[in-house]
This record gives structure tokens, C-alpha cells and sequence, in this order.
């Protein structure tokens, strides 16, 4: 895969959602967080360190999307909006859909300040206090926020790597880099 036939995102933990095609490859959409496409042969691109990369994916093959999330985007609900553009676009149900959450950093290494904790109070199993520290499960919110919009449980596969363990994986906690993992979806 080369970079010339990748879209990718500008990323800035926004939740604006970018219905792209053919047209955008090879380019860098700016303001966007998440993308969705019905053209054939595109392929999306997302690059990550610690933050969650998922993969939306029709069952009839309508459509793809991809979402980058962190708790900035979990909390402004990036998800629920790139579903529903999904749905509008292409009269998808959300019983339909595929969802793999790719590796990101696990909830053992993920500790946030309070006032954000308080953000997913409500996530059972979302927050986890340890000693006076406070630490979030980013995929368990996801997982949480996909089963609320109607996706199955059983369809929705996360990947248990953290990215902050394994030396391989970049990760922003461990190591404050500017190196990001590029995964990639096509249709
Ligand atoms: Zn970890």
C-alpha cells in the first residue's frame, strides 16, 4: 500500500464525519475524524498511537467506515454520528454492521484525570479506580456506545493488543512520539 492511494485524516480529535470517494485519493481530508465510502477500490487510512482505529463494515458491502477515537471523540460521540451518516447514506441497520477496534492502549496503562473519568461515569466497567488513580477503558465505551445504537455484541471484535506494551506499536504514553501505526481499510 503506498501513500499516494491512501485517504487519510487531518485528525484533531474533532468529531466532524467525511463522506469521501475516488476523488479524495492520495489526499489528507482536513477537520475529520471519521470517513465513510461506497466507491469501489478506495482505500481509508487512520494513524494511531494509543487511540482507537475502528473499522465500520457493511455486511452487503454497501459501505465502510473508518473512525479515529479517543475519549475526546468517544465523549462527542463520533461514533454514533459516522453510523448514522452510514444509515442515511445508504439505508444500512446497524444490526448489519461489522466493527473491529483494532489496537490501542489498554485501560491497565490508560489513567486520565478525574474530570475526564467523570465524562464516562456511566460506562459500566468504563472507569476503573486503582490506589487513588483513575483509568478509562476506551474500548469497553465504544463497545458500550455500538451495543446502545443496536450493533451486536457478537459482531463487534476488538483487538486486545495495547499498543503502550507492545514495543512494536507506537504509543504516545510510553514514549511521547510523533510516530503513528497507518491502518488501512478497503472496499
Ligand atoms: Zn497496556
Amino acid at each position: 500500500m503506498k501513500m499516494k492511494d491512501v485517504i487519510l485524516m487531518q485528525q484533531i480529535h474533532g468529531n466532524n464525519v467525511v463522506m469521501v470517494g475516488k476523488k479524495d485519493i492520495g489526499t489528507t481530508i482536513p477537520n475529520c475524524d471519521a470517513m465513510i465510502t461506497s466507491d469501489p477500490g478506495v482505500t481509508l487510512g487512520v494513524r494511531v498511537a494509543d487511540c482507537l482505529p475502528i473499522f465500520v463494515v457493511d455486511e452487503k458491502g454497501r459501505g465502510i467506515g473508518l473512525i479515529h477515537a479517543g475519549w475526546r471523540g468517544l465523549e462527542n460521540e463520533i461514533i454514533v454520528k459516522t453510523i448514522q451518516k452510514m444509515e442515511n447514506q445508504w439505508k444500512m441497520e446497524t444490526g448489519k454492521l461489522k466493527i473491529i477496534i483494532g489496537p490501542h492502549i489498554c485501560p491497565e496503562h490508560y489513567e486520565v484525570k478525574e474530570d475526564v473519568a467523570s465524562k464516562f461515569s456511566s460506562y459500566v466497567k468504563g472507569v476503573t479506580l486503582n490506589s487513588g488513580r483513575t483509568f478509562l477503558d476506551l474500548s469497553e465505551v465504544a463497545r458500550q456506545q455500538l451495543v446502545s445504537l443496536g450493533v451486536k455484541n457478537e459482531d463487534i471484535t476488538i483487538d486486545s493488543k495495547c499498543t503502550f506494551d507492545d514495543p512494536i506499536l507506537p504509543s504516545f504514553r510510553r514514549d511521547k512520539t510523533t510516530q503513528r501505526n497507518l491502518i488501512t481499510l478497503s472496499i
